[in-house]
């Protein structure tokens, strides 16, 4: 396996970017970078320090200072923010419905992107998010773009909060909270939410996690 190989996994909102981008890295021995844990992070940092999310040069500021920090763990990946772990609390519903906020600051953007390749530059990756495809790593030698149905994406992302013993959320007010992120994400005017052109697109509603998985392994194999 080439070591240095780029991997771009991009979709919308519990489309299962993550669960299989962990277990491709897992195979592969590749880095896994959860692009959207960094923007959880920001807006979690935000939200403690009570920093105005309507103040853009407040919130880039804050994006600037703090110290974004990954360790392994399991299921999830440890996350920190300079020392404190906040691994659970930037799946939490709060910081769920603002992050879209804070991730359509293009000052924050911009200092994510850069953290991003970064961490890219050091070897072989497979990172998820939004943009990564068109974006952060526009020469990956692998795009894929996972959707599903909305409907799906919340059931799962239901059984994951229960899983996890996260917030008593309903499945209608997840779901509805998941098409709001999906509209903001997409319509934000830097780097929203698209599929890159070069993109295998992948729908996964009927399909599961090991198929899926497999599917992206046959894409990897044959970019070789
Ligand atoms: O992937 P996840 O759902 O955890 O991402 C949380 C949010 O972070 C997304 O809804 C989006 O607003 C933002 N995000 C982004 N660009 C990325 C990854 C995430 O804007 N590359």
């Amino acid at each position: 396996m080439n070591k240095q190989i780029q991997v771009a996994i991009d979709g919308p909102a519990s489309s299962g970017k993550s669960t299989v981008a962990k277990i491709i890295a897992s195979k592969l021995g590749l880095v896994y970078c959860d692009t959207g844990a960094m923007y959880r992070s920001v807006t979690w940092a935000a939200l403690d320090r009570q920093v105005d999310l309507a103040d853009q040069q407040a919130v880039a500021k804050l994006a600037s200072q703090i110290k974004i920090s990954f360790q392994p763990g399991t299921p999830d990946q440890r996350v920190f923010v300079d020392d404190v772990e906040v691994t659970k609390p930037i799946r939490e519903a709060a910081v769920s419905s603002n992050v879209s906020t804070v991730a359509a600051i293009p000052a924050v953007r911009q200092a994510m992107t850069d953290q991003q390749r970064a961490i890219a530059s050091r070897g072989g990756i497979i990172m998820d998010g939004r943009d990564i495809g068109t974006t952060v790593l526009p020469n990956a030698q692998v795009k894929i773009f996972l959707v599903a149905s909305a409907h799906e994406r919340a059931v799962r992302r239901y059984k994951e909060n229960v899983a996890k013993g996260l917030d008593s959320q309903s499945l209608a007010d997840i779901e509805a909270a998941i098409k709001l992120r999906d509209q903001k994400d997409s319509s934000r005017k830097v780097s929203p939410l698209r599929k890159a052109d070069d993109a295998v697109e992948l729908d996964t509603t009927s399909l599961s996690i090991d198929e899926v998985v497999s599917r992206i392994l046959s894409i990897i194999e044959k970019s070789r």
